[in-house]
């Protein structure tokens, strides 16, 4: 029998609805529900319309345990989460102003330097029979109100705000007696995803318990993993599975969670006390900025060179301009050229370097628009290779999806498995292609 509680999650704001921000917080809140034991079952997005809200509320109180709503708890008149509460918690009933809510706004703006304006006296009104919130890093405070059995929390739209106050305020005030959902993510890139689907095989049976999914994006497969029951039982069930899904997925499993790719690399240069500088063509400085987006890059990253242009391939990394003209700047022996001049200009152990054709425009019949190759030298033993991929996607994901392979490239490297394919990966112009092991779908 499940142990779950059931959880709904309401976005409130018309900049949602507008597509001019995305809703993070309620995927956020969605997975933090889930590690108390909560399960969505829904999620809505709701304009700034009062009727609607007070109507999503009403609706939910009977179907869930907990609604959390964001958004709509600020000062000016299009802010009507409180109103629509008060609408469906207290009906007739005026909104009363809350004498800690005003302690909490005069401190906020005193602490300031600044003066509260009349209009910010409206957050310190909440419904009768409903309980102020603290918010430290904001003049909103929540809500939490009480319909039937049904505990519903408001909370300001504001992601550094909402965050810590779901910590704080309502994961300790939602009703107990729920188990737990555990949850784990195991990472791939290598592997497209029907590939990557078809090694989980059974593990990816809808009416299994944990349950394992998969989602792709920019060239990354993620499982999914989730159990319920109790937490003990419900983590161990998705570990198993999770080191499961490693091994399926071995060699292309980088990792888990929040894990990057940068960081597993990252692991098995510091381990090894081992440098790398990059040389980048189509990805214009792509490649280092997500290496520097890890932080502790400085470990192992000693930096890299931007070479757009043949004139700067050749006298930033001595690439041989008899190279340049017989086999063009996209090609095998230039990316291994570039990734050579980054190691001895560096001074750095690894060298990795990305060339190609992001398009949309300068493709050709043996160049088609995402023919990239990525090169990778070493110091050691002067070794250097490159490989060639056909990567699908507009320019913005060529150039993502170079910057990634080009990790997993290093990262194999480090493992002593260089020569498993890679997903995009083509044969040079002109030998017969064959489709990869690794499927080309990501
Ligand atoms: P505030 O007093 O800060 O205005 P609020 O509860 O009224 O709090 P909103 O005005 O609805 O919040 O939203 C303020 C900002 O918070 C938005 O401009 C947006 O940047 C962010 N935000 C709101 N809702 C979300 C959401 N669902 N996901 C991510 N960010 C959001």
């Amino acid at each position: 029998m499940s142990t779950e509680r059931r959880a709904a999650v309401l976005s409130v704001g018309d900049e949602l609805i507008l597509g001019q921000i995305a809703d993070t917080n309620a995927r956020w809140i969605l997975g933090a529900l889930a590690e108390v034991g909560f399960l969505g079952i829904e999620h809505r997005t709701l304009p700034d319309d009062r009727a609607a809200i007070a109507t999503a509320i009403l609706e939910f109180a009977r179907r869930v345990d907990a609604i959390v709503v964001t958004g709509g708890l600020g000062p000016t008149a299009d802010d009507l989460t409180r109103e629509a509460l008060g609408d469906a918690a207290a009906p007739q009933a005026a909104l009363e102003l809350d004498p800690v809510a005003i302690d909490h706004l005069e401190s906020f703006f005193t602490r300031r330097g600044r003066t509260m304006s009349p209009s910010n006296r409206k957050q310190a009104l909440r419904p009768p029979g409903t309980a102020m919130l603290p918010n430290p890093n904001g003049t909103a405070m929540g809500i939490a109100a009480r319909i039937g059995a049904c505990a519903i929390f408001c909370l300001p739209g504001p992601p550094r705000e909402m965050q810590p106050m779901f910590r704080a305020s309502v994961v300790p005030a939602l009703p107990t007696g729920a188990g737990a959902i555990a949850t784990a993510a195991v990472h791939q890139l290598g592997l497209g995803e029907s590939v990557a689907a078809e090694r989980l095989g059974a593990m990816m049976d809808r009416d299994r318990s944990p349950t394992v999914g998969t989602t792709a994006s920019g060239g990354v497969v993620t499982a999914r993993i989730r159990a319920e029951g109790d937490r003990a039982s419900a983590s161990a069930l998705v570990e198993e599975t999770a080191r499961q899904v490693e091994r399926a997925w071995h060699p292309y499993a980088y990792g888990r969670d929040e894990r990057t790719l940068v960081g597993a690399v990252a692991s098995l240069l510091v381990e090894s006390q081992r440098t790398l500088a990059v040389a980048e063509s189509c990805t214009g400085g792509m490649l280092g900025s997500t290496i520097v987006d890890f932080p502790g890059a400085s470990d192992f990253f000693v930096g890299g060179w931007i070479v757009y242009s043949n004139a700067l391939k050749e006298r930033l990394l001595g690439v041989p301009t008899a190279m340049l003209e017989a086999h063009g700047a996209v090609s095998e022996p230039v990316a291994r050229a570039l990734a050579q001049g980054a190691v001895e200009r560096s001074g750095s152990d690894y060298g990795l370097a990305i060339t190609g054709i992001a398009g949309p425009g300068g493709g050709s019949e043996g160049k088609p628009v995402g023919t990239v190759y990525v090169g990778l030298a070493q110091r050691d033993g002067g070794k250097s290779a490159a490989r060639r991929f056909v990567i699908t996607g507009d320019r913005h994901d060529v150039r993502e999806r170079s910057a990634r392979l080009a990790l997993q490239m290093l990262r194999l490297e480090l493992l002593g498995m260089a020569e498993v394919p890679l997903l995009w990966e083509a044969p040079p112009a002109g030998e017969k292609a064959s489709t990869p092991a690794t499927g080309r779908r990501a």
